[in-house]
């Protein structure tokens, strides 16, 4: 990722810029972004919290933030519940077939 301040190549997931120091993550913490405005332009006029009235103290002149999201990125799609294959069964059954079969057989 670019420094959006000094314009060095930093690695996607630096915390700060290898330059000038400039954070990209916040609390020092990986997962935490922070956003920042291009030069001359203000993040909440194209953020979805925007017309949620956000109440984050830098509204509406935010040029940096962390929970910023691009309300021209399409909304991801939300994670949908896939359960588990349940394989419990299978055992059991296999179980009950293979304990059959033995008792099945002369002693
Ligand atoms: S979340 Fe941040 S960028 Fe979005 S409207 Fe609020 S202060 Fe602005
Ligand atoms: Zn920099």
């Amino acid at each position: 990722m670019e420094c959006p301040r000094c314009g060095t190549p930093n690695k996607t997931n630096a915390i700060a810029c290898r330059t000038c120091g400039k954070a990209f993550k916040a609390y020092g913490h990986p997962g935490v972004n922070i956003f920042t405005a291009p030069e001359g332009e203000v993040l909440c006029e194209t953020c979805v919290y925007r017309e949620d009235n956000c109440t984050l103290p830098n509204y509406p002149h935010a040029t940096q933030c962390t929970l910023y999201r691009d309300a021209r990125q399409p909304t991801p799609a939300p994670v949908t519940y896939r359960p588990r294959r349940q394989w419990s069964w299978l055992v059991a059954v296999l179980l009950l077939v293979a304990a059959s079969l033995w008792a099945a057989l002369p002693h």
